[in-house]
């Protein structure tokens, strides 16, 4: 609408400039080095707009020519760019078909097409990677880890080769590369993690459980626990250095993190026992019991009480049990103290009541009963049957490996079998409850009971009843 009201208004004005002129024609004279024109101001205009719409169409055609070759080169360009791109999503597909030869192929049509090697290489090395090529995959991760825009992918791909073929050092190094350049990374930040710990590196994994629980990937409860589990690590390695104050400090660290952890308890109770601290110790120890019995408490107790005798253990564990009268532990450490005081019928009480409880007892109550009727009723018979009624019960609570169901005698940081950090809890392995024929285990339940012991690992009396160092369990 508008430019045709402009195509108008020009024609109007074209039309009235051409009546103007022809009614007043006019004379124009051009004179130069002897040369005079006479012409009329009309054909002086025309002239003028002849020459100016030449000039403008001759430069638009000499436009015309000089732009043509970077046009159809641009062309061809695009096209064949679009083809790479195509290629390179084929390869990326055959990929995650796991068509290794088809990938291959792709992937070096991409490369030729696309003159692009960061975005060809990746698919290069997954290809390599699934036809087995390893160094081939190496030499694209390797390549990969010079560029900038490459660098991470580059470092991830060589970092799950050196998992792979167990390099942890090279491993090590690689994560923190990694983690430098991603720091925010759920997958750098656990794996950096697991190798710190595979490798020993204590303090280092400290600082990384707090970087975890700062950028929010694990819970701040959860972050506790593992820096209470590796400050005690750092206090036996400073012990270990004859760092006496630095295992300390790790201790009171743990214990702080997290009060119920018993091998920190135990160890912390008994170091301040030793150091004149017996009172510390006591609260310590009441308290851990309070929350959860441990055997391992006793000891320490023990000590803390100046109870070097039967009786003074048997006073000590009273007052002991008193934070937490009705748990079969504490039947179980006041039978054990009235056991070795020769107290025979408070022995058998406090056994009779475990055994109330739990109608398949642990081999350590079934000894202690078959110890109290040796004692007691020499001539009765009970004891042996005890005795073989132990044999048949399930093996007695040992740290036990949440992850494979390993055994250990004394609590590890690592389990020696799956390397899970952090795994052991003190319980019954289940391996080994899981081999009893439950129908023996009932029929054994009657006193007089008749059977062959069937085969499971032997177990001694005591909160450590394994060598330290494993036994495979199942
Ligand atoms: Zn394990």
């Amino acid at each position: 609408m508008f430019r045709a009201l402009v195509f108008f208004t020009f024609l109007g004005f074209a039309i009235w400039g051409t009546l103007i002129l022809t009614d007043y024609p006019g004379l124009v004279s051009l004179e130069w080095r002897g040369f005079r024109i006479d012409t009329t101001v009309a054909f002086l205009l025309g002239a003028v707009v002849l020459i100016s719409f030449t000039t403008a169409l001759v430069y638009r055609f000499w436009l015309f020519l000089w732009r043509t070759p970077g046009t159809i080169k641009g062309s061809w360009q695009a096209k064949r760019r679009q083809r790479g791109y195509q290629a390179l999503t084929r390869g990326m597909v055959a990929v995650a078909a796991g068509d290794a030869i088809e990938a291959e192929r792709q992937v070096k049509r991409a490369d030729v097409l696309l003159d692009e090697p960061p975005l060809t290489m990746l698919v290069s090395a997954q290809s390599a990677q699934m036809k087995g090529d390893e160094a081939a995959a190496s030499k694209f991760f390797a390549a990969m880890v010079t560029r900038p825009e490459t660098e991470f992918l580059g470092l991830r791909g060589l970092l799950n080769q050196a998992i792979k073929r167990g390099d942890k050092v090279e491993a090590l190094s690689l994560v923190r590369r990694a983690h430098r350049l991603q720091p925010k990374s759920t997958w750098v930040a656990s794996n950096m993690f697991d190798l710190q710990i595979r490798t020993g590196q204590w303090l280092d994994a400290r600082v990384t459980c707090d970087d975890l629980a700062r950028t929010s990937l694990i819970a701040k409860d959860e972050a506790k626990r593992r820096k209470a589990v590796l400050s005690y690590q750092l206090s036996l390695q400073a012990r270990d250095a004859g760092d006496g104050d630095g295992a300390m400090r790790h201790l009171r660290d743990a214990n702080k993190l997290a009060p119920g952890f018993i091998p920190a308890v135990a160890d912390l109770a008994g170091r301040w026992v030793d150091g004149g601290k017996a009172r510390k110790a006591v609260k310590l120890i009441e308290k851990a019991w309070g929350a959860a019995p441990h055997p391992a408490l006793l000891d320490p107790y023990w000590r803390a009480q100046k109870a070097p005798d039967a009786l003074e253990r048997v006073r000590a564990t009273e007052k002991l049990v008193k934070t937490n009268p009705d748990h079969p532990e504490s039947h179980i450490a006041l039978a054990r103290a009235f056991l070795e005081a020769r107290l025979w019928g408070e022995a058998r009480q406090h056994l009779e009541k475990v055994l109330a409880e739990d109608r398949d007892p642990e081999a350590r109550t079934c000894r202690m009963m078959a110890e109290l009727e040796e004692s007691e009723n020499p001539s009765s018979g009970l004891s042996r049957e005890w005795l073989m009624r132990a044999s048949q019960a399930g093996a007695d609570a040992v740290w036990t490996c949440d992850h494979c169901g390993n055994t250990v005698g004394v609590w590890s940081v690592v389990c020696g079998k799956c390397e899970e950090f952090d795994s052991f809890s003190w319980r019954l392995p289940p391996s080994i409850t899981g081999l009893m024929d439950q129908s023996q285990i009932k029929s054994g339940a009657q006193i007089g009971f008749e059977g062959s012991p069937r085969d499971k690992p032997q177990a001694s009396e005591g909160p450590m009843i394994l060598p330290p160092g494993g036994v495979e369990a199942g």
